[in-house]
């Protein structure tokens, strides 16, 4: 029976892809660097994919994230007179601003509110993440947030599910559903700490070996018969 439910932000209920997008393309025209095409966007989207797996890894630390996934691509294109630090400064500063809810996420969360108690945990940058939540009013609808720079360690860690675990009811792992796009965060997380996992998986990528899904959803709306299904 499931009781509680923890939801990752990022491509789960937030469109990560549209806000990053919308935001970089602002920093280009801060910047004087002209139009920021679509395939750019990409190139970036795919360099800054690579960079989070590396902290969750532990092969780099947040600050070596945030600001070499811009030091890369930048002097891929070519812009080294632009200063990636202040490149980055910007862009985190754009990102809340441009919020947008993954389909119908708002939807689901306030039906889903009535009946289950639900909890953000999230990778990022505490000051991105704080404004997003508020912006988006997820924190209104949530019963709580955990960010990773708040708890001082990073998903899929337990260090960062044992904050969560003292901080919400007291409940059996297994009656706690976390739902997330990220194999290496949310569903290694869960998998971690015993907790059922659901896996958002809108782009139908394959499963890799090692992580045990329980449910496998692309509509956010099929968390309702999954739910159903766990509850019967
Ligand atoms: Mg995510």
């Amino acid at each position: 029976m499931i009781k509680i439910i923890l939801w990752d932000i990022d491509a789960t209920l937030l469109d990560f892809l549209k806000s990053e997008s919308m935001a970089l393309k602002k920093v280009f025209l801060h910047f004087g660097l002209g139009e920021c095409s679509d395939s750019k966007v990409a190139e970036y989207s795919a360099i800054n994919q690579s960079y989070w797996n590396r902290l969750e890894t532990g092969e780099l630390t947040k600050e070596q994230v945030l600001i070499g996934r811009f030091e890369e691509f930048l002097s891929l294109n070519g812009y080294n007179d632009v200063d990636a630090e202040k490149f980055c400064e910007y862009f985190e500063a754009s990102l809340p601003d441009c919020v947008e809810f993954m389909g119908n996420a708002e939807r689901v969360i306030k039906t889903l509110s009535k009946t289950y108690m639900q909890y953000a945990v999230t990778n990022g940058a505490k000051a991105v993440q704080e404004k997003k939540l508020a912006v988006s009013g997820i924190e209104k609808i949530l019963n709580g947030v955990f960010i990773s720079d708040n708890v001082g360690f990073a998903k899929p860690s337990k260090e960062f599910f044992d904050v969560v675990l003292k901080n919400i009811p007291r409940v059996n792992t297994d009656e706690i559903m976390i739902v997330g796009d990220s194999l290496t965060s949310d569903i290694k997380g869960g998998n971690n700490m015993g907790f059922k996992t659901c896996w958002f998986n809108p782009h139908h990528l394959p499963l890799k070996y090692g992580y045990n899904v329980d449910y496998r959803i692309d509509n956010l709306d099929d968390i309702f018969d999954v739910l159903k299904n766990e509850n019967s």
